[in-house]
């Protein structure tokens, strides 16, 4: 049975990087109707932190994805320990000043990977090394071998970041006398700009992801094509099928370039994707998680709001600051939209104010045609109310469909909101 370990280090947060390999982890543990086996790496005592584990452990499940064991190396010290023993007794390690170092039987090295093919190595930096510590702890390229041999791990997938480990865990094997695993190097992710993921380009943790209003399933689409593609092309792809197409020796041996674009694209796509009582339960979270809206909103009303926005969303963050003036009236006219207001225009909006205030229904419809009319008889083009009338209802230059965004605003306030710009040019 194929068994894959995905073993992230508890001290920093899951990123790009890491949620990518756990992914190809997961999937071609799924595909395979094996074991995905979570080992978190808290050997380093110092470092390790509970808020980076729970990030790691929250951020894994919300992606999407589940594990069937989960092991922590801070409870195996023991094992380790005796490991290390066998290995002295047979002479391939000793202890001195309190640690324990093993000694490299050298020999050339040849690996299969099964995404890079064939890698041989000739070499190794050095001819000893600790493998427990004076403390007592392991160092990881031991502490993976025995955790690996034990664990049963039959495909080691990570980043390519551990090729060079890769040929003196081989020699660790050999002198355990354990069977090796099969191993797939994953390429790494670059940023735009050729180098390592910086800040500014993707080194963000999946919370920060999240926070910023990225689909679960966006990041995972966008995760997986960064390194794999079915064989048709095809970019959007569900987790169900992907299960079934994706195998490990298809995943690219050349670097993964990351694009904000085309996550955002995927986003937007996965947003607009979603049916309206849907998406107002993601959004509706999203903003009660970030101290959005104000108390006792009506969830018809919300979804109203939704409704509005979902066609230019790209992230779920866009719409708090586009849709907050749906939730409050304390907004300002924005800079760039005062210049649209003209006072010339007061009695006109007046005019107009009236008028709308008269309708008997306050469907887009009749708002529509009624605007029309009064436009007609001011000998005005539309478009020379629709636009200082957006500013006024929402202080933005750019929003959904006016004669919508009315509806929903309903007939109160947007009477008010006309009146507030009155008052704006009277004092201004
Ligand atoms: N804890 C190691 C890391 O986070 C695991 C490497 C491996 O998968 O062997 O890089």
């Amino acid at each position: 049975m194929v068994r894959v370990r995905f073993a992230p280090s508890p001290t920093g947060y899951l990123h790009i990087g890491g949620a990518r390999t756990c992914l190809f982890n997961w999937l071609y543990a799924r595909h395979c109707k094996g074991e995905f086996i979570l080992r978190i790496e808290d050997t380093d005592r110092e470092r390790s932190k509970k808020e980076y584990l729970d990030e790691i452990l929250e951020s894994i499940s919300w992606l999407g994805m589940d594990w069937d064991k989960i092991f922590y190396q801070s409870q195996r010290f023991n094992i380790y320990k005796e490991y290390a023993q066998k290995l002295i007794t047979k002479g391939k390690a000793y202890q001195k000043d309190d640690a324990i170092f093993f000694k490299y039987e050298f020999q050339t090295i040849q690996i299969n990977d099964l995404i890079r093919g064939k890698i041989v190595f000739s070499q190794l930096p050095k001819e000893e090394e600790v493998i427990i510590k004076k403390d007592g702890s392991p160092t990881y390229n031991f502490s993976c071998v025995v955790d690996d041999a034990l664990m049963g791990i039959t495909h080691v997938i990570r980043g390519e970041d551990h090729i060079p480990n890769t040929p003196k865990q081989i020699l660790m094997y050999k002198a355990l006398g354990f069977k090796e695993p099969l191993f797939a190097h994953v390429p790494l992710i670059l940023s735009p700009e050729g180098g390592r993921l910086s800040k500014r380009f993707g080194a963000t943790s999946i919370r920060e992801f999240k926070e910023a209003g990225y689909l679960a399933e966006s990041l995972v689409n966008y995760l997986l094509l960064l390194s794999w593609s079915p064989k048709d092309n095809r970019e959007i792809l569900s987790i169900k099928e992907t299960i079934e197409l994706f195998d490990i020796k298809d995943v690219n041996k050349s670097a993964a370039e990351f694009s904000l674009e085309k996550l955002d694209w995927i986003n937007s796509f996965y947003i607009k994707s979603k049916n309206i009582d849907e998406l107002a339960k993601i959004l509706y979270q999203y903003t009660k998680d970030k101290n959005f809206l104000p108390t006792n909103i009506d969830l018809e009303y919300f979804k109203k709001v939704v409704f509005l926005f979902r066609e230019r969303l790209i992230k779920l963050s866009d719409f708090l600051d586009r849709a907050r003036f749906c939730f409050y009236d304390d907004y300002t006219y924005l800079e760039e939209a005062k210049e649209i207001l003209n006072k010339n225009l007061a009695g006109e909006i007046e005019f107009l104010k009236n008028r709308l205030n008269l309708l008997p229904n306050f469907d887009k419809e009749t708002i529509e045609k009624e605007f029309r009319e009064v436009c007609k008889e001011l000998n005005l083009e539309t478009k020379a109310l629709v636009h200082p009338v957006r500013v006024a209802i929402s202080g933005r230059r750019i929003g959904p469909g006016l004669f919508e965004t009315l509806e929903v605003l309903g007939k109160d306030k947007v009477i008010q909101r006309l009146d507030r710009l009155i008052k704006y040019w009277q004092n201004n």
